[in-house]
């Protein structure tokens, strides 16, 4: 039921990955909620959150946070940072074992969470090169 690290897209993203350091990794997520979602992974494939070394941490917390402030300055009002956990869901196109946070935009009234609770799946749109593009200028 669990993916391994030859199978794991977040293991072999190379070509994807914005802005890294010495164990973590920033890309666009594709598919993505809204236009500047980011995902943060460590580059050691690994399921459960509390298995991150406190390396680990430190880099993933550090790219996060540079994100949230290009975003923040240069696009949304604000943005928020979420971590699930969900090992009851099969692994697919919306749901990877790989750890990861998700760090996205957000404006006032933006109703983000009640369209996507209702209507998950319909959210998620596919990323294309003039985005994935854009958003590698916002990180520089
Ligand atoms: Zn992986």
């Amino acid at each position: 039921m669990n993916q391994s690290a030859s199978k794991c897209p977040f293991c072999n993203i190379n070509e994807r990955v914005l802005k890294s350091n010495t164990h973590a990794q920033a890309f666009l997520s594709n598919p993505r909620k809204v236009p500047g979602h980011f995902l943060v992974t460590p580059k050691r494939h690994i399921e459960k959150p509390w298995e991150l070394t406190n390396a680990e941490l430190q880099d993933i917390f550090e790219l996060i946070f540079f994100i949230e402030q290009k975003l923040v300055s240069k696009l949304g009002q604000g943005a928020d940072i979420r971590q699930n956990y969900r090992p009851f869901l099969k692994a697919g196109r919306l749901k990877q074992d790989h750890v990861h946070f998700h760090v996205y935009p957000r404006y006032n009234q933006d109703f983000l969470y009640q369209v996507s609770e209702q209507f998950e799946a319909d959210l998620f749109t596919d990323l294309d090169e003039g985005e994935q593009a854009e958003f590698a200028k916002l990180l520089m």
